[in-house]
């Protein structure tokens, strides 16, 4: 078999160009060609993972099947390409330096000084490497954070190494960088992407192909003007100008042969053209709805939508599956605790309660829930969501006042909520929740059951506590029950209001599965149940 060829990507000028939406983008039109694909990040910071991290800090924590607490890029990733990914795509400084100190400590090293160089470098370059040899063709790394950093600078010097111990044709570089439009001026400006290339010269590395983040085309002159300065070739300054929406961006680098550069590069084959038919037939759907709806999203981090990026993914998947555009009317939940919650929730069509951690926000949560179940309106409880729609029923419908989760109310008479068993000798933070892909039957003649239409289903989870199944009984006497057990510990993975047009929690987290090619199905089942109460009401 050829050997793996290493693509890496790195970025200068300034964060949030959108590095991953590049990396995927490209992965798309590689894996479209009939290429076997990865894509790994590798973030500077000190975490070993972003699992311990507010989400104010970093975005959403993205979970894989294998229950690795991830950056949002590797959201991106699963959802461009429909396949998963795992532990090995994601690494931190913290985790390199874990790794070397770990058997520092063993005597792996013993009489050696640890260094960052060679040891950290072959440390990160052992990581670059995990998921080539024999698993995919090609590997594509982004390196977070921006040239220049210096807490990049271990990565960007493995990157210069590997270079020189991998055949020239096997590994290439992208840089991502900017050029701004200079509205006084009335013209692009090259100079920041000159610096920032000559950042990376300086650190021994010549990237092979820019990729320009622009709000207006590059006209040719600017292009030359950067290739000459960066040196690189004219046909590698690539045009990467804003899109309507990050599903766009596969198309526009097709367009600029971002893949057919790359291939050259890494003398390999182009086999067939990108077969994007079914991402283009999603675009179409996505971009020419039919239909309108709006759903609100109660969280407690609303004003930094990236804390919920993969349920506002999921939304434009299963919108698109039903050509929908579904509207997020974002609400924090804490506005709902002294709000008029009827006024807040009048105008949507369907209600969110979002996942979350700890007290802040959660009766303004519970009212959400009170307020769907009661007004019967589409309701869709994810993981801490779940959790609080059983309270809300506990306490309004069992009429146990004090009804509540233990990580809220540790004393409560009515612990509906509580701790998992094997979560109450824990005490380290770090990765130490149910984690990752389980087994979850699911019951017939439910709403999941006609949403999956499968017996058993996997799905991702992220949490501590769980519902107590010692209520179960009197749960579904008064119209509450469970539609998916966890088939080795019987623990409870969706509850159902019975008497409701579409009522459904789960403990797990759907949205980490939703993708452009697999919308998910509990999200498609529920705005198929949006859609179907705006029809009532309209009436
Ligand atoms: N805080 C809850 C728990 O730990 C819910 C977690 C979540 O919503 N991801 O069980």
């Amino acid at each position: 078999m050829a050997s793996t060829k290493y693509i890496f990507v790195t970025g200068g000028v300034t964060s949030s160009l959108g590095k991953g939406i590049i990396s995927a983008s490209l992965a798309k039109l590689l894996q479209a060609r009939g290429y076997s694909v990865t894509i790994q990040k590798f973030d500077p910071y000190l975490n070993i993972d972003p699992g311990t991290l507010n989400p104010y800090e970093h975005g959403e924590c993205y979970v894989t099947d294998d229950g690795a607490e991830t950056d949002l890029d590797l959201g991106h990733y699963e959802r461009y390409l429909n396949t998963p990914t795992s532990r090995a795509n994601n690494i931190t400084t913290g985790r390199i330096y874990n790794n070397v100190i770990t058997r520092e400590r063993k005597g792996e090293f013993l009489g050696k000084t640890v260094q960052v160089i060679p040891h950290i470098t072959d440390e990160i370059k052992r990581n670059f490497y995990l998921l080539g040899e024999g698993e995919h063709d090609i590997v594509i790394t982004e390196i977070g954070g921006c040239v220049g950093d210096i807490e990049s600078l271990p990565f960007v010097e493995a990157v210069r190494q590997a270079k020189f111990e991998k055949d020239e044709n096997d590994v290439a570089v992208i840089h991502l960088t900017l050029v701004p439009y200079l509205k006084s001026a009335g013209e692009l400006k090259t100079k920041p992407t000159q610096h920032s290339v000559q950042k990376l010269l300086e650190a021994g590395v010549q990237p092979d192909v820019l990729v320009c983040r622009t709000e207006h085309p590059l006209p040719a002159d600017i292009r030359r003007k950067i290739a000459q300065f960066c040196n690189v070739r004219l046909q590698h300054v690539i045009e990467s100008i804003d899109a309507e929406t990050i599903y766009d961006v596969p198309l526009l680098m097709e367009a600029e042969q971002l893949d057919l550069r790359i291939l050259e590069r890494l003398h390999l084959p182009q086999r067939q053209n990108p077969d994007l038919g079914q991402w283009k037939a999603f675009l179409e759907r996505h971009k020419n709805p039919t239909q309108e709806v709006t759903v609100a999203l109660v969280g407690k981090y609303v004003d930094l939508r990236d804390s919920y990026k993969s349920i506002a993914e999921a939304f434009i998947h299963a919108g698109a599956a039903l050509s929908t555009k579904v509207n997020i009317n974002w609400v924090r939940s804490e506005d709902l605790e002294d709000g008029d919650v009827a006024e807040i929730l009048s105008g949507v069509d369907g209600i969110l309660v979002a996942p979350g951690f700890g007290e802040r926000g959660v009766e303004g949560k519970i009212k959400a829930v009170n307020y769907a179940r009661i007004n019967k309106v589409p309701f869709f409880g994810i993981c801490l969501g779940m959790q609080l729609a059983v309270v809300e029923f506990a306490r309004n419908v069992l009429h146990w006042a004090d009804a509540a989760s233990t990580e809220m109310s540790p004393s409560t008479t009515h612990p509906v909520i509580w701790l998992m068993d094997n979560q109450k000798k824990v005490k380290e933070m770090g990765g130490t929740m149910r984690l990752g892909a389980y087994a979850c039957e699911v019951m017939a003649n439910t709403k999941a059951a006609l949403a999956y239409n499968r017996a058993v289903i996997r799905e991702r989870h992220r949490h501590r506590y769980e519902f107590n199944s010692k209520y179960l009984k009197q749960f579904e006497k008064a119209g509450m029950k469970a539609a998916g057990l966890n088939p080795d510990t019987q623990l409870v993975e969706i509850m159902e209001v019975t008497n409701h047009p579409w009522f459904v929690g789960t403990q797990f987290h759907p949205e980490y599965k939703s993708t452009v090619e697999n919308p998910h199905p509990l999200f498609k089942s529920f705005v198929d149940a949006v859609l179907k109460h705006q029809f009532a009401l309209a009436k």
